[in-house]
């Protein structure tokens, strides 16, 4: 069974990519990219001053749609200021899916607050939505237009949506629970630069979205992230809080609260304007690699292939395969088969409330997570594979 499942599955990734080795996700570096770090360089503004960041936020708010965008060190820095400007704070809740890369959970720490976690679901991997409504139903009363844990008596502030691999979360189901029970809403759209949910860009349904760019992201800045908003006020303070809260001023430095050393250098900045540039093309390599692994993978039972559910339109920036319940056993082996093969491949992140720091926490039955962890498998997908295809 295991070895006929693996070579299966190892056979259709050779149908699309040919034999030769190939990583998870590599970056891509062109013309521009040199041109853009060179022309940097020569400004002698490397760090905090310069004017590519100015440039970049610009270019991220034209092509997400976004209000706003705020350039940062790295998309853990956004999702902590964005929830420290979301009111999260000490004694606060705020759910937080367990399918998610540790960077979601720590955040809510960093604000010295408690992630609760919730269940995925089975086609896009993301929020389970119907399971989280009776969930809240069940678990939580109103109290002057805040939601409180019933158990903990402590106040769920908001939740984080992630768009798992680029799939996006059905926002605007999520959106109406959110709004009945009086919960913010800050996407984590790390993965999902490029992703569209019912024609509009992830990342701007919520109060706030969060993007990284980094290097095994769809597009790199090295190291950097950005918080989208659309309201001019939270846009104003993110600035503030991200660029170690410094009143502006010629030579004085006066800072009127607790900041941040976000921002992001402008030789970051410089690369992301240049990779930015690329991204459409990039998202077309993706969408057609998606295309031929679909093909193939059509008439691999047992595992299926994540694809866009109606209304979105994903980046594809992971190629995922979901094993059926009976192969879940298999996992173990059929990675090293890919592996040894030469096509990187890895399983899903370990569920969150199962690391060390997040044992404790508070959770919902999270059988949908837990299973799926051990059927969740990623496939090479860099864009550059599209020019393998036969
Ligand atoms: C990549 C990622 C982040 C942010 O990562 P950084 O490396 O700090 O830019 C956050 N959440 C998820 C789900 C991610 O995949």
């Amino acid at each position: 069974m295991t070895e006929h499942i693996s070579n299966q599955i190892t056979t259709a990734i050779r149908n699309v990519i040919g034999e030769k080795p190939a990583a998870l996700h590599e970056p891509e570096f062109g013309e521009l990219d040199y041109k853009n770090l060179i022309s940097c360089l020569d400004t002698g503004y490397v760090s905090s001053v310069g004017e590519y960041v100015e440039k970049f936020e610009k270019s991220i708010e034209g092509y997400t749609g976004a209000k706003y965008a705020i350039a940062v060190v790295n998309g853990t820095s956004a999702l902590h200021a964005a929830l420290k400007i979301a009111g999260v704070g000490p004694m606060d809740e705020v759910l937080v899916p367990t399918l998610s890369f540790v960077a979601t959970a720590n955040a809510v720490m960093y604000c010295g607050a408690i992630p609760h976690f919730i269940d995925a679901e089975e086609e896009a991997l993301g929020i389970n939505i119907p399971k989280l409504r009776k969930y809240l139903q069940e678990y939580t009363i109103q109290a002057n237009k805040v939601c409180i844990n019933k158990l903990t008596k402590k106040i769920i502030r908001a939740i984080i949506p992630m768009h798992a691999f680029g799939h996006p979360v059905d926002m605007f189901e999520l959106g109406k629970i959110c709004e009945e029970f009086n919960i913010l809403i800050v996407e984590d759209a790390a993965e999902a630069l490029g992703s569209h949910y019912q024609g509009a860009h992830v990342g701007t349904f919520g109060v706030m979205g969060v993007l990284s760019f980094n290097g095994n992201k769809i597009i790199t800045t090295g190291g950097g992230g950005a918080i989208l908003t659309n309201n001019e006020e939270i846009a104003a303070k993110l600035k503030h809080i991200t660029t170690t809260a410094k009143i502006k001023h010629v030579w004085e430095y006066r800072h009127d609260e607790v900041g941040f050393n976000y921002r992001m250098p402008n030789l970051n900045a410089s690369l992301g304007c240049a990779q930015l540039a690329r991204l459409t093309e990039k998202l077309e390599k993706k969408k057609k690699l998606h295309e031929s692994y679909r093909q193939q993978f059509e008439s691999v039972l047992g595992a299926r292939l994540v694809t866009a559910k109606s209304g979105t339109m994903p980046n594809y920036w992971l190629e995922t395969l979901v094993l059926s319940d009976e192969l879940s056993s298999d996992l173990g082996s059929i990675l090293i088969k890919l592996n040894d093969a030469g096509y990187m491949s890895r399983p899903v992140w370990t569920p969150l409330h199962k690391l060390r720091p997040y044992v404790i926490m508070p959770k919902m039955d999270l059988t949908v997570a837990n299973s799926l962890e051990k059927r969740i498998i990623n496939i090479p997908s860099s864009p550059n594979l599209s020019s393998r295809l036969t």
